[in-house]
């Protein structure tokens, strides 16, 4: 490289950028001149190779610091961070940037490279709407993979020792170039171990973890909703040769609730009233995720009605606020009529086809049942 250009300038971002900020920037700039999506073009793969060696340096706090004070112009040496010509990147950091693109920019060739990360695991946990609605403290229990007892995490049979992979003398790591980019891949040969197992343990099969029944407590958040997740730090597989362990991921599921629906932060329900208390008005108690309230039905309440109980829904995840219940009033048609019943229903019949003789056909004068149900009352 000869004339190098500044850093900063190059990721069009400020001095004093931070790092989520440089981040943005490098992934905005790696995903339009990336290689694949400029097949061809000398000055785009120039342009990505720049960018990368910028985000290289200035994502790393020591590498910044240095540069700061430095610049380019390095005391001595020359460039220690661009190694013979290449780019060294470190595809967790690069995953870490690309996060779900990861995989369509550098997926094939970084596939098995987090052969020492711990693999993340995954447990689903049922949760009542209580529970979502207002935040809950709960437990998960799930399998982790531990240190395999009769080989004690070497994956050798008891008694036989691992060998060192002479492939990769032992580091696990191979270099390899890939156009311009110098990137780390992990040994075919040891999967990156490092080391080879002539007899295996029989236990775990030479993998050196057995799972093991483990506990968690978490807190889970007002407001969730199913399929979100809940990622516990470190709480996953344990990483290989010193490599950092892998997350854990609570997939929360909602129980179906027997009395509520969930429509986001409101909670939908329906509650049955009688041709007469809709006719006449009455006070119900309704059930609410904290208990009962008295909910006002006004007289001459129809059928579908929706009461809103403001502030009775769920919590919002972000603590904004809180979602309303939203009660439909459902007018039950009675089925089994008493003797009583019967006749007073016939008497209202017989009013209604009274009132429809007067009116002629003039239909909108026809008075509603319900209003009839009032007559017959008063
Ligand atoms: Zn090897
Ligand atoms: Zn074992």
């Amino acid at each position: 490289m000869s004339q190098k250009q500044d850093y900063y300038e190059l990721l069009e971002v400020a001095r004093d950028a931070d790092a989520e900020t440089l981040k943005k920037a490098y992934r905005r700039l790696a995903m339009k001149f990336h290689p694949d999506k400029n097949p061809g073009d000398r000055a785009a793969e120039e342009k990505f190779k720049e960018i990368s060696q910028a985000y290289a340096v200035l994502s790393d706090p020591d590498k910044r610091a240095h540069y700061d004070r430095f610049g380019n112009d390095l005391p001595a040496g020359g460039d220690p961070f661009a190694g013979s010509g290449g780019v060294r990147l470190d595809p967790n950091h690069l995953r870490d940037v690309f996060g779900d693109v990861f995989d369509e920019l550098f997926g094939s060739f970084f596939a098995r490279a987090n052969i020492h990360h711990g693999r993340d695991l995954q447990v689903r946990l049922e949760v009542t709407l209580e529970e979502a609605g207002a935040g809950a403290e709960k437990e998960v229990v799930y399998a982790r993979p531990a240190r395999c007892a009769p080989c004690g995490g070497t994956g050798a049979k008891p008694g036989t020792q691992p060998v060192r992979c002479e492939a990769c003398r032992g580091g696990g790591q191979i270099r390899v170039q890939m156009g311009f980019l110098q990137m780390v891949q992990p040994c075919p040969k040891c999967a990156g171990s490092g080391v080879l197992i002539p007899s295996p343990c029989s236990t775990c099969r030479g993998k050196g973890l057995a799972p093991e029944e483990t506990r968690r407590r978490l807190k889970v958040p007002a407001g969730i909703d199913t399929g979100q997740r809940i990622r516990i730090e470190g709480e996953g597989e344990p990483g290989r040769q010193n490599g950092s362990p892998g997350d854990l991921y609570v997939e929360i599921v909602i129980k179906p609730h027997p009395f509520f629906r969930r429509d986001g932060r409101d909670l939908l329900c329906e509650v049955p009233i009688t041709f007469a208390q809709a006719a006449l008005g009455t006070q119900l108690d309704v059930p609410t995720l904290e208990g009962q309230v008295k909910v006002k039905v006004a007289p001459g309440t129809q059928s579908g009605t929706v009461v809103r109980l403001k502030g009775k829904g769920i919590y919002d995840l972000r603590g904004l606020g809180r979602g309303d219940q939203l009660v439909t009033l459902a007018i039950e048609t009675p089925t089994r009529l008493t003797p009583r019943e019967r006749e007073l229903f016939e008497e209202l019949q017989s009013i209604a086809e009274a009132e429809a003789g007067r009116a002629g056909t003039a239909h909108k004068e026809k008075k509603s049942l319900l209003d009839k149900l009032r007559d017959l009352i008063d």
